[in-house]
């Protein structure tokens, strides 16, 4: 069976009925007013995608819901006496994907019914407008003419009518761009079929086929959507919101998508169809205005949220239309929102005993949570803004003005920040969204595609900014006398709707007492420690500001760079090596001190310097070109001694080289210099009064009487040192053999961190740069991996080893600290891991510590990913 009405459809298997049609069978049993349809199963398309033709028995079960859909509504398909059912044949997978698939609607319009609909409505205009989007919908979706000349003709005579909407054109205005629309599609040898039922079937068709266009296929890839599960069809009886100014239509939202505030929220237009809310073609009303105009509906329509509110226990996004004095609910789903919204609804929800607090953890997405990190702009700027829109979507964001998704892709793709400006965007637009740092449109209300897709990836949008004329052909825009080209910068805050010319200074936010709250909540059930990975005093701070419990990796060769070089230069050429490694116990003591300072009182893991030293000195090619432009003399002596001193450090595989540990055996002065540095801080924290617990790591172990070496060497520092506290010494394991040792080197090492960036390029036998240019992204399209192994853990591979080290090393050592620090402790799903085998925390970039909290939280509650 693969049709189902909406009268008896199970409304939770959206799987099978995707998410349009599962809310359409909940809301029918819910006793809302839902106009009558059926809807197509996602088995249906999955079939036709794969067979290349419908279901053996799928025109008879359609044929038989269509009876008893006549049956309900007393109308019938293509009867040229009395009312004519006319039908909507939309997409809806088991994911809302908004505008990516097609619709079409006022199926059953042909010249036999047009006569009658206008009886029946009593009204020419609306008739003609009724087929003009039936012509326009099905000759774009299903006959693939070009949709941009029918838009063109409409423009036109908006234009020579001197109009700005189409409900201002006359009743044969409509009927003559109707005939025209049918000309373009005759012309191109098509014809739209009279019998209504060959439309409903070919619709079906090109709906089903519409899972597979370019940009569904984009948007998934995005969303990561699975390309497998198909859409569902559903087929449904019209109503209009077109009939005249006694009707309308629009999209409510049971709490405020963009804030979470709680209260009704939303668009309505008067005297239109659904699709031109969402088009943004004409700017909308809000709700109050609603009210004005139909109490009692505003009123239904208010116990219609509340129902809904109640029966998903979650915010719902909800269309209606009013047709003459009746109120009609067209679908329901549970309304995307911003990170923020997101959180302020789960906290408010659970406050309010709707969800319990496991729930309201598990309803936000931790990685959303680096969005309501987002820039704002900074206070107390006296600038007037350009021009204001719509607050679509929060945050604020610069960039050079673009005028078309593709040229935001291409400036993107040079490394400058680009904002997209549009008239409106539609889902063609979507790769350019996606690179952007934000969009601006002059149409549109805060649920046109712009809103709702910006929304939805976090980016800054700015709608409805009606005084700006975009001149998309001439790539500028214009308010006023003031004119923005492609390549000027702009800068939009989504959070008031303003615009600005230029550049202005944006800050990071604060978090709002709901995200604390939330976060407070994660700290309550997580059993992992979160730490932050920083190298400064200042990122130290911002992350204990977010929660941090620690420093879990302080990364000392960012110490090195700068002015600081020359110092690190000297030691390297072993020239005033003397003078240098003091001068480098003094640096590194000042930035240990703000890094204990910042954490006062919390663990602070400082690794000994790690990478290859070649790192710190000038490329050889320049050295060498240099060399070939000046003439022997006293310079070019110095400059020799550069080109052998790079020449001899140079390697062909730097990863594998002379780094890590390696350097502490080959080059101990630099290690003890840096122990010396961390005593040092020790003390004078301790004099402040304060409470330093700095712990010394080891990389790149890889043999335990390598890390036994050079424990050594750390331990007479310490010692020589007047430190009396203890100072846990460690290893991280990066190496595949580090990790089958865990048990040797649990006998020495007072903690493990797993540095999983190198311990999976020493696990794959990859270097990650050339991998990630040559081949991993190839790999992960094709399927032959099935993600990049940098960005989730590898958990049957490299997470083998992870496993295998902590058991081996707590054997030995029961209270051995185990914790990562690769960027895989930034990842949810790599979280979910290190919680399953026993870690004892992640660490992670500061700006990420809110998600791992959560992330941590959503583990110990059992989150699954599939
Ligand atoms: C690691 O290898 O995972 C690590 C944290 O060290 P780095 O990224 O500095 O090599
Ligand atoms: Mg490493």
């Amino acid at each position: 069976m693969y049709v189902f009405d909406f009268s008896t459809a199970d409304g939770t298997d959206r799987d099978l009925l995707g998410g349009k049609g599962a809310g359409l069978a909940t809301m029918t049993a819910l006793g809302l007013p839902v106009p009558p349809g059926f809807t197509l199963s996602t088995e249906a398309c999955r079939r036709y995608l794969v067979d290349g033709d419908v279901p053996a028995d799928l025109w008879n079960e359609v044929r038989a819901a269509r009876e008893r859909l006549e049956a309900v509504t007393g109308r019938s398909l293509g009867a040229n006496d009395g009312p004519p059912l006319l039908l909507s044949v939309r997409s809806g997978g088991k994911f809302s994907m908004p505008g990516m698939m097609d619709t079409v609607l006022n199926l059953g319009i042909n010249e036999k019914v047009i006569g009658p609909l206008a009886e029946w409505a009593d009204n020419e205009h609306f008739a003609w407008d009724a087929y003009r989007r039936f012509v326009q919908t099905y000759g774009k979706v299903v006959l693939r003419a070009d949709g941009g000349r029918f838009e063109n003709i409409l423009t036109e005579l908006r234009s020579t009518r001197g109009v700005d909407d189409d409900a201002a054109l006359t009743a044969d205005d409509l009927e003559q761009v109707t005939r025209r629309f049918q000309r373009i599609i005759t012309d191109s040898g098509r014809k739209i079929p009279e019998n209504p039922v060959d439309q409903l079937h070919s619709a079906i068709a090109a709906v089903f086929s519409s899972w597979t266009n370019r940009r569904a296929r984009e948007y998934r890839r995005i969303n990561q959507i699975d390309d497998n599960l198909g859409t569902a069809c559903t087929v449904q009886m019209m109503v209009f919101g077109d009939l005249g100014d006694d009707s309308g239509t629009g999209v409510c939202f049971t709490r405020d998508p963009a804030t979470g505030e709680t209260g009704s929220y939303g668009d309505y237009l008067p005297n239109a169809q659904g699709e031109d809310v969402v088009a943004g073609i004409r700017n909308t009303l809000d709700l109050e205005d609603l009210a004005g105009r139909h109490p009692e509906h505003h009123a239904q329509l208010l116990d219609v949220m509340r129902t809904l509110e109640q029966h998903y226990s979650d915010m719902c996004d909800i269309e209606f239309t009013i047709e003459r004095e009746r109120l009609w609910i067209l679908q329901t789903r549970v309304g995307k929102r911003t990170a923020q919204a997101a959180v302020q609804i789960a906290v408010d929800m659970a406050d309010e005993g709707m969800i319990d607090r496991a729930t309201a953890l598990l309803r936000v997405e931790p990685t959303s949570l680096d969005v309501m990190l987002h820039p704002r702009i900074a206070d107390g700027l006296d600038i007037e803004p350009l021009t204001v829109g719509l607050d679509a979507s929060p945050g604020a964001a610069s960039g050079v003005a673009v005028f078309s998704a593709g040229r935001a892709v291409e400036m993107s793709e040079t490394g400058v920040d680009v904002v997209l400006v549009r008239w409106e965007t539609n889902p063609d637009d979507i790769h350019g969204l996606a690179v952007a740092e934000g969009v601006l449109t002059s149409h549109g209300g805060k649920t046109s595609h712009a809103a709702v897709i910006a929304r939805g990836m976090g980016k800054a949008a700015v709608t409805g900014a009606a005084e700006i004329d975009v001149q998309e052909a001439e790539g500028r825009f214009t308010v006023g006398i003031v004119s923005i080209s492609e390549g000027d910068i702009i800068t939009i805050d989504g959070s008031t709707g303003r615009v600005f010319v230029g550049e202005l200074p944006l800050v990071d936010p604060d978090p709002s007492p709901e995200l604390e709250t939330l976060l407070e909540w994660a700290d309550e059930v997580r059993r992992l420690g979160v730490r932050a990975n920083a190298d400064d005093g200042a990122g130290a701070a911002v992350a204990r500001r977010w929660g941090a419990e620690g420093i879990g990796l302080a990364r000392t060769e960012h110490m090195f760079l700068g002015h600081r070089l020359p110092i690190v230069r000297s030691i390297i050429l072993n020239q005033d090596t003397r003078q240098a490694l003091d001068d480098l116990v003094d640096i590194q003591t000042d930035d240990f001190t703000d890094l204990l300072e910042a954490m006062d009182g919390l663990p602070v893991i400082v690794r000994l310097l790690d990478p290859p030293l070649h790192e710190f000195l000038p490329d050889r090619i320049s050295l060498l070109l240099e060399r070939r432009n000046h003439p022997a003399s006293s310079d070019t002596i110095e400059l020799d001694r550069w080109i052998d001193a790079v020449t001899r450090l140079e390697e062909t595989n730097p990863m594998m080289g002379l780094r890590g540990v390696r350097l502490g055996v080959i080059r101990p002065e630099l290690y003890r210099a840096q122990v010396r540095a961390a005593m040092e801080a020790t003390l004078r924290r301790l004099d402040a009064g304060g409470d330093p617990k700095i712990e010394i790591m080891i990389p790149l172990v890889s043999h335990e009487s390598e890390f036994t070496h050079v424990l050594d060497i750390v331990n007479q520092e310490i010692e020589a040192s007047a430190v009396e506290i203890d100072i846990p010494v460690g290893t991280m394991i990066e190496v595949p053999r580090a990790a089958l040792q865990a048990s040797a080197l649990a006998v020495h090492a007072d903690f493990f961190s797993f540095g999983t960036n190198d311990l999976t390029q020493m696990t794959y036998g990859i270097s990650r740069d050339d991998a990630e240019r040559a081949f991993l992204d190839q790999y992960v399209t094709e399927g032959v991996l099935p993600s990049n192994p940098f960005t989730h853990i590898d958990e049957v591979g490299v997470g083998r080893l992870v496993e295998i080290a902590t058991r081996d090393g707590k054997v030995v050592r029961p209270d051995l600290e185990v914790g990562v620090c690769g960027e895989h402790g930034g990842d949810p799903k790599s979280i979910a891991f290190f919680h399953r085998v026993g870690l004892n925390y992640v660490s992670c970039s500061p700006p990420r510590v809110p998600t791992a909290r959560l992330a941590a939280a959503q583990a110990a509650l059992g989150k699954t990913f599939d």
